[in-house]
């Protein structure tokens, strides 16, 4: 019989953790659904998810910026659900200002949630997948772990160091049959990014739509956002047998914004 397999996405319950748990779902693994929203509004989405693909869920709220919370989360996985097999680091959060003006709380905020809580959730994961004798980790670093952009300092070094932090989890793990992959997204229509576009609009006078338009088009040639449900596909794929020898890569969904 085919082992069933437990997924935990930090971030779920949002944008594209969100896609990424649905896609997953539909492939009938069992999902610990995770975000920072009131109880209801979480237990009522794993609810639905169970519902939808017949499969086991929980819904867990642990605030990343805390690594014993973090630690929390992947034995609340473990315990509840009986396994943790693919781990997916996806939650993260952005602040845009000039280096010298940007707030220190925003630094610390960012590089706690973008990349400790990374390290930490990846540092638990590890030795129950290593038990299992199998395990997928997809970081959801950003183009931004591979360029930068002026005003995001903080986001732009947690991501990088994403993408260094993969590929030694990747290194650790290989004999383990646990690979460790970053997928680096450019712009993806999720409420992330949604206060960068007002800001956009209400400096240049453009309607939202407008405004959406020129910040993709600034940084990408293909001139459309990708879906959310994109990067679940790949995730989908790096945790399939087939993409076993895929490990330690950055691999960038960004419209070539990249191949420039
Ligand atoms: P989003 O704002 O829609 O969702 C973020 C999720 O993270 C939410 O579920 C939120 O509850 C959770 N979260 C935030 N702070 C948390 C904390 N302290 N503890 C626990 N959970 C917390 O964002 P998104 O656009 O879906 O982004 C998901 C990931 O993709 C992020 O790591 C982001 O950097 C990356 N990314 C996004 C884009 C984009 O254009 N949207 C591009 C590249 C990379």
């Amino acid at each position: 019989m085919k082992t069933e397999k437990v997924a935990v996405i930090t971030g779920s319950s949002s944008g594209i953790g969100l896609a990424v748990a649905e896609v997953l779902a539909e492939d009938g693994i069992h999902i610990a659904v995770h975000g920072l929203v009131p109880e209801e509004e979480g237990k009522n989405l794993a609810a639905d998810l169970a519902e939808k693909h017949k499969i086991r869920t929980i819904f867990d709220d642990a605030d990343l910026s805390d690594p014993h919370a973090v630690k929390g989360l992947i034995q609340r996985v473990h315990e509840r659900l009986g396994r943790v097999d693919i781990l997916v680091n996806n939650a993260g959060i952005q602040h845009t200002a000039n280096l010298e003006e940007f707030p220190d709380d925003k630094w610390d905020a960012i590089i706690a949630i973008n990349l400790s809580a990374v390290f930490h959730a990846t540092k638990h994961a590890i030795p129950i997948m290593r038990e299992q004798g199998w395990g997928r980790i997809v970081n959801i670093a950003s183009v931004h772990g591979l360029v930068g952009s002026a005003q995001k300092s903080a986001y732009v070094a947690a991501k990088h160091g994403v993408v260094g932090l993969t590929k030694v989890t990747a290194l650790e793990n290989a004999e383990h049959r646990i690979t460790a992959n970053c997928i680096c997204p450019g712009w993806v229509d999720t409420p992330l990014i949604q206060a960068q576009i007002e800001a956009h609009a209400k400096e240049t006078g453009l309607t939202f739509e407008k405004a959406k338009l020129a910040i993709v088009t600034t940084k990408q040639p293909v001139p459309d956002m990708a879906n959310p449900r994109q990067i679940g596909e790949l995730v989908k794929y790096l945790c399939s047998d087939g993409a076993s020898a895929i490990s330690g890569a950055a691999l960038p969904i960004d419209g070539a914004w990249t191949a420039q």
